[in-house]
């Protein structure tokens, strides 16, 4: 278990103030100064090393993504780095506790990022729903400001640099990077085209590079401990603690710190209170938020919750948002709700999207109440290959996903609904 020592969100259940005095007496904003001082290449490679991946979903390492930015403007353009904190993601809720309860982590990671990656300034766009938290946000900045670690000078560190906050309105679709971008300038939130990606045309058009809360939150830590120290915890390729949401049928469900890695049954164990009704209860979990397939529970317990043990049973880590069911579960039903969701959120501007993730929520309703035939189950199977790969954003593979993890481990049960439905029906006739 992660020692109280090696967490990075000393305040993630709020028992202190969020406040800038309070934030600086757990040692945060701590001589800013000193850790710019070493230079915008020096940090990147200090990320670089330390291994850190992305937190919003798709884990893409950091440090490279911020060595794709230009080390000097073209043409006087600035460059942006837009932070992603429109967490919307079904069971995903930890960018919201950062912002809750330690809000200047994310700030002051802000401005070191920024600089790194000679941005002009940063934009935190946070979800619509989050009234509460965007108050919290737009308080933390303004007490920035005036402490002088904001704007001109920032820190004393001779960097001038800007914060700025924007409320999303309620679009799951515009926590997509580019959604996200034309959103911030004023368009309707839909995905763009990717090549070319933001470092290269992002906001306004200029260098932009856009992370997730979690990942620009943890990089002061970093910085002050060390990059080996951060490695320390996880597998290779898997580095650092991570914050996990865990949802459902646990006896105490909670977003919890912990290092990489740590299998799925330790963490349940340690910080859940264990399954509802014991582990032989367990029926399946969505390891990382309800974009990544589900794993059924033999499979699961003894699972790194990593990017690479996860992969290994057919699933992802995404967000780290275990959704936990148990036997009482009606899992058909679950899936055909999680398809529903996509249905609602596709932005609509390409067909496959558009046309397939309602045609496949349909027939996962069929396939609900057994209203189908046995073909249809393999057509489809079909649908979701059709769909994945062949859309401009994720979302057409996150709605793919479930669908063929729930054929792929749940064939028989779907299989019985049809057939118990059939044998009603003929002895109805
Ligand atoms: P992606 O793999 O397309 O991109 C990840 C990041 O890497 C992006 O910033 C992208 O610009 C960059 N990138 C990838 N390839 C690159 C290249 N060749 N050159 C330069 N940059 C490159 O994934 P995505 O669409 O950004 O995210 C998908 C993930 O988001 C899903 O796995 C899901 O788990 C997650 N998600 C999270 C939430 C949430 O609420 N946090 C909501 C929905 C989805
Ligand atoms: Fe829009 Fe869906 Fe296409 Fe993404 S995949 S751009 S949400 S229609």
């Amino acid at each position: 278990m992660l020692a109280d020592k090696d967490r990075i969100f000393t305040n993630l259940y709020g028992y202190q103030d969020w406040g800038l005095k309070a934030a600086q007496h757990r040692g945060d904003w701590d001589n800013t100064k000193a850790l710019m001082g070493v230079g915008q290449d020096a940090i990147i490679d200090e990320i670089k090393a330390s291994g850190l991946r992305g937190r919003g979903g798709a884990g893409f390492p950091t440090g490279m993504k911020w060595s794709f930015m230009p080390k000097e403007s073209k043409d006087g353009r600035p460059s942006f780095l837009v932070i992603n904190a429109d967490e919307s993601e079904p069971g995903s809720c930890k960018d919201r506790e950062i912002i809750r309860h330690d809000p200047h982590k994310l700030i002051e990671g802000a401005l070191i990022a920024g600089y790194a990656m000679r941005a002009r300034a940063a934009y935190i766009y946070i979800r619509g729903e989050f009234i509460r938290e965007a108050e919290t946000l737009f308080k933390a900045v303004a007490e920035a400001y005036d402490a002088g670690l904001l704007g001109k000078n920032a820190a004393g560190s001779g960097y001038d640099f800007d914060v700025f906050v924007h409320r999303g309105a309620g679009a799951y679709i515009c926590g997509e990077e580019t959604a996200m971008i034309e959103s911030l300038e004023g368009k309707k939130g839909q995905p763009r085209l990717k090549p070319p990606f933001p470092a290269g045309a992002g906001l306004y058009g200029c260098p932009t590079t856009v992370n997730n809360v979690e990942s620009i939150a943890v990089v002061p830590t970093i910085l002050r401990r060390g990059a080996s120290w951060f490695a320390s915890f996880g597998r290779p390729n898997n580095a650092g603690t991570k914050l996990f949401q865990i949802s459902g049928h646990v006896n105490k469900p909670c977003v919890v710190e912990e290092a990489m890695s740590i299998p799925f049954g330790e963490l349940i164990e340690k910080h859940c209170g264990g399954i509802i009704g014991g582990r032989d209860n367990l029926l399946a979990v969505i390891p990382g938020g309800s974009s990544v397939p589900l794993v059924p529970a033999d499979q699961i317990w003894d699972c790194p919750m990593d990017f690479d043990g996860l992969k290994e049973v057919g699933s992802g880590l995404g967000t780290a948002a275990a959704i936990v069911m148990d036997k009482s579960t009606d899992i058909v039903r679950a899936i055909s709700r999680i398809s529903y969701f996509y249905k609602h959120e596709s932005c609509g501007q390409c067909t496959p999207c558009r046309e397939g993730v309602g045609w496949m929520w349909r027939v996962m309703e069929r396939l609900r109440t057994g209203d189908a035939h046995v073909e249809e189950i393999d057509m489809l199977q079909q649908v979701t290959k059709q769909v994945e790969g062949h859309t401009i954003c994720a979302l057409g593979d996150a709605a793919a996903w479930p669908i063929q993890g729930l054929i792929k481990h749940f064939r028989p049960e779907i299989e019985r609904r049809i057939a118990e439905a059939g044998n009603m029906a003929e002895a109805a006739e």
